[in-house]
C-alpha cells in the first residue's frame, strides 16, 4: 500500500478511535439528514467490485490463446483445484460451473433423493432451498438465532427424522453457524453435513476454514462474492469417496478415468464443469484474496466498535468458535423503538441518502408462495402423501427468523475495502439519522 495513503488514513481515522464517535469533517453527525435537504455525509462511491489489473488480463489471453478452453483438454481448473485445496486445508477440491451446482453435486452424491428431508436454515440465498427441491427431497426449515443470523443450531435434533438425508448449515454473511453443535448432532444421528460456504471465503471454525468441517463445502465464485469470476463454484471435501461421485455427477456421470470415448456410465449426472476461464480468473483474483479479507476484518471491527455504541443498532454477534469472519455482509439489527419509530424502509433510504447504500436482506424463505406451490404440486404429491405435506406446513414455522428479516440490515463487503474513514461516514450518517428520526418520521 502507498505509505502516504496509509498515513493519511491513519490522521483521519484516529481522532475517531480515541472519542469513539464519528469525526464530523463539515456538518458532521449534528448536520441537516439529506433526505430533508442537507448534503449528504458522503459523495464519493464506495470501492468498486472486482477488482482487477493486468494479472487478469495476462491469464485470460493465455486461455484465450491456448484454445484449451474446457478443462478436459487444459490445466487451469486442476491447477485452481489444488491451490484452493491447499489454501483451505482441504484434501479434494473440485470446481463446478457455480455454488448452486456445488450445493446440488454434494446432495446427490449423498444420495439425497425423493422422500429425503434437508435440514437448513430459512434465512440464506434461495439456492440453498432450489436444490433440494430440484432433488425431490423437503427442505425442513429450523429458526434462526436471530443475534448471530445463523441457522440455531439447538434446535436442529428436534428437526430431525427418520428421513433426514443431511443437514445443511450456511454461513450466512461470511460468520460462521455454530459448528460444534450442528457437528457433534450430526455424528450422533449419523447425517452428513454439507456447509453452504457460498459466502464465507476463508471464514474460520476454531482456526479451520469452514467448508473443511462438513462431509463437503460448497463454495460461490459468482460477481458479488469475495471470491468472483462472474461465475464458478467449488466443493470442498476430505473424503476420496465422496469426492470421486461429486467428479462423476457434475460430468455426466463419467468418472474421472472414464474419458474420450467410453461410453459407460454408474449413476444419473448432469454437466456442471467449470470452464478454464474461469480458473485462470480465479487464479488471478486470489493474489488478492488473503489481503482483502484483512482489509474487510479490520474495517467491520472498527465499524462494529462506533455501531455497538449507538442504541438500537445491534451488530450481528459471532459464535465464539469462529475464529475468522469472512464478512461477506456486514450485518447488523434495527430497533426503530430506539428512532422515533422510524420504520426500517425509511431508515435505509435515509441511509442511502447520505450515500450509504443499504439493504433490508432477505425475506422468510420459509413462507415463499414457489415452495408451498412446489409441494402442492402433482409430482410432489406423488411422492409425498398429503398427510406428510401437512406435517411439514404444520412445522413450518420460524418466529425468530420473520422477527429478524423486519430487523436486519446490510452493508456488502465493497464497502469495506476502502479507508477506515470510510466506517467513520457510516457511522456518523447513523448517528445523523438517530438525531434527526422524530423529523425523518414524520416527513
Ligand atoms: C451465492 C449463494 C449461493 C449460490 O451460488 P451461485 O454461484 O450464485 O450459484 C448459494 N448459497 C448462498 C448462501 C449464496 O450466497
Amino acid at each position: 500500500m502507498n505509505e502516504t495513503v496509509t498515513r493519511r488514513r491513519f490522521l483521519a481515522a484516529a481522532p475517531a478511535a480515541g472519542a469513539g464517535i464519528a469525526v464530523a469533517p463539515v456538518a458532521g453527525a449534528g448536520g441537516k439528514p439529506a433526505l430533508l435537504g442537507g448534503a449528504p455525509v458522503r459523495k464519493a462511491p464506495f470501492p468498486s467490485w472486482p477488482v482487477t489489473d493486468a494479472t487478469e488480463e495476462q491469464a485470460l489471453t493465455r486461455v484465450l490463446r491456448s484454445g484449451q478452453w474446457y478443462r478436459g483438454n487444459g490445466q487451469e481448473v486442476n491447477r485452481f483445484e489444488e491451490a484452493y485445496a491447499r489454501l483451505t486445508g482441504a484434501k479434494f477440491c473440485l470446481a463446478t460451473a457455480n455454488g448452486t451446482s456445488a450445493l446440488l453435486t454434494s446432495l446427490a452424491a449423498l444420495g439425497v433423493g425423493p422422500g429425503d428431508e434437508v435440514i437448513l436454515p430459512p434465512y440464506t440465498f434461495v439456492a440453498t432451498v432450489n436444490v433440494v427441491l430440484m432433488l425431490n427431497a423437503l427442505p425442513v426449515f429450523v429458526d434462526s438465532d436471530r443475534e448471530t443470523f445463523q441457522i440455531d443450531a439447538r434446535k436442529i435434533e428436534g428437526a430431525i427424522s427418520d428421513r433426514t438425508a443431511a443437514i445443511m448449515p450456511v454461513h450466512l454473511g461470511g460468520s460462521a453457524a455454530d459448528l460444534d453443535s450442528i457437528l457433534a448432532v450430526a455424528r450422533k444421528r449419523k447425517i452428513p453435513v454439507v456447509e453452504d460456504t457460498c459466502q464465507a471465503h476463508l471464514g474460520e471454525w476454531r482456526e479451520r476454514k469452514l467448508g473443511t468441517l462438513g462431509d463437503t463445502g460448497c463454495f460461490s465464485f459468482q460477481a458479488s462474492k469475495n471470491l468472483n469470476s462472474g461465475e464458478g463454484g467449488a466443493i470442498l471435501t476430505n473424503n476420496a469417496d465422496i469426492v470421486e461421485k461429486c467428479f462423476a455427477f457434475h460430468n455426466n456421470s463419467r468418472g474421472r478415468r472414464n474419458t474420450g470415448y467410453d461410453f459407460s456410465y454408474s449413476a444419473r449426472g448432469l454437466n456442471l464443469r467449470m470452464t478454464e476461464f474461469q480458473a485462470a480468473l480465479l487464479m488471478a483474483q486470489m493474489t488478492r484474496l488473503e489481503r482483502q479479507s484483512r482489509t474487510r476484518t479490520e474495517n467491520a471491527t472498527y465499524l462494529t466498535s462506533m455501531l455497538a455504541e449507538i442504541p438500537g443498532i445491534t451488530p450481528a454477534r459471532m459464535y465464539h468458535g469462529c475464529t475468522r469472519n469472512a464478512y461477506h455482509l456486514y450485518m447488523f439489527r434495527y430497533d426503530k423503538e430506539k428512532f422515533a419509530g422510524l420504520p426500517r424502509a425509511k431508515f435505509l433510504k435515509a441511509l442511502g441518502a447520505e450515500g450509504i447504500p443499504a439493504s433490508g436482506g432477505y425475506s422468510p424463505l420459509n413462507k415463499e408462495p414457489f415452495l408451498k406451490n412446489t409441494l402442492e404440486s402433482p409430482g410432489y404429491q406423488a411422492i409425498y402423501s398429503k398427510k406428510r405435506i401437512m406435517a411439514w406446513a404444520d412445522r413450518n414455522h420460524c418466529p425468530e427468523n420473520d422477527r429478524l428479516c423486519g430487523e436486519a440490515v446490510w452493508f456488502t463487503q465493497n464497502m469495506l475495502l476502502g479507508p477506515r474513514s470510510d466506517m467513520d461516514q457510516i457511522a456518523e450518517a447513523v448517528h445523523r439519522i438517530q438525531k434527526h428520526a422524530a423529523d425523518l418520521a414524520r416527513a
